[in-house]
């Protein structure tokens, strides 16, 4: 039987240093292994890429993603872009390097218009030099797209070589099946387990099954009936059943598909 692939999580985060052994304990278990074949653990800043890749080469079934997240290029960047970005590129440029560190992506990159104050000119330019860097190595990227839905959809079109996900997607599903006409791929979080997400769901019916991947986000965003709780990888047992169920397929052929579409993005 085929393994979930997780394609967003962030293992690195303090919060897993609440459990028992932190988040080692989790990802070493037999119990998380014999259920999960992939992870992608994405960065936020350079600090915590480093971080992913660390973690990813203790576990086989680990990878990992490198970039700046619009809001913490607002809050945690000390460096001016240009240094940061510098950073990012150092991690990317060496083919080789790249594949000794497990790098698949860039991200999580993207603008979030949601936390207040926004600086939507440092957002852009954060992004658009990242996704040139994308374009530069031949690397999919890895959008975070906070209630910034006609920003993102413009910047994509703008860099019409480079591919990637919409992590935890919330477009219309008009907008996906533009982004999805682009060669783009679209990934559900826990949010289209949840009770009042209709709209959610109405955009994953809109995405082919061969561009549909699901994630995590943990700790964050545990589906139903995990909701609230610190969510992992396991919990991805129940968001690839409503994902099953809004195609009318089985939970098998979910977890199959979405794990031959993650590979494929990610060139595993
Ligand atoms: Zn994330």
């Amino acid at each position: 039987m085929d393994k979930l692939f997780d394609s967003h999580a962030h293992y690195f985060d303090s919060k897993f240093n609440d459990l028992e052994g932190g988040a080692d304990a989790l990802l070493s278990s037999a119990e998380f292994q014999e259920l999960i074949g992939g992870v992608v653990n994405v960065g936020t800043t350079y600090e915590s890429s480093l971080l992913c890749i660390e973690q990813a080469k203790k576990y086989d079934f680990m990878y990992a993603a490198v970039g700046i997240h619009p809001e913490d290029a607002q809050t945690k960047c000390k460096l001016t872009p240009n240094e940061e970005i510098a950073r990012i590129k150092a991690l990317v440029c060496d083919e080789n390097r790249r594949k000794e560190n497990k790098i698949v992506a860039i991200g999580e990159i993207g603008f979030d218009y949601y936390w207040q104050p926004v600086d939507k000119e440092l957002q852009r330019e954060y992004f658009e030099k990242q996704m040139a860097l994308a374009a530069e190595f031949g690397l999919p990227v890895i959008i975070h797209d906070r209630e910034a839905h006609g920003d993102t959809f413009e910047l994509l079109c703008r860099f019409p070589s480079v591919r990637g996900v919409l992590h935890s997607c919330s477009m219309s599903s008009e907008m996906i099946k533009e982004v999805v006409k682009r060669g783009w791929f679209v990934s559900f979080s826990g949010t289209v387990t949840f009770k009042n997400a209709s709209r959610v769901r109405e955009a994953c019916a809109a995405v082919p099954l061969d561009r549909i991947l699901i994630e995590t986000d943990a700790p964050y965003l545990a589906p139903v009936p995990h909701r609230g709780k610190m969510n992992n990888s396991m919990y991805m047992q129940n968001t690839a059943l409503a994902v099953a169920d809004v195609f009318s397929l089985s939970y098998d052929e979910i977890v199959r598909k979405t794990s031959e579409n993650a590979r494929e993005l990610f060139g595993l």
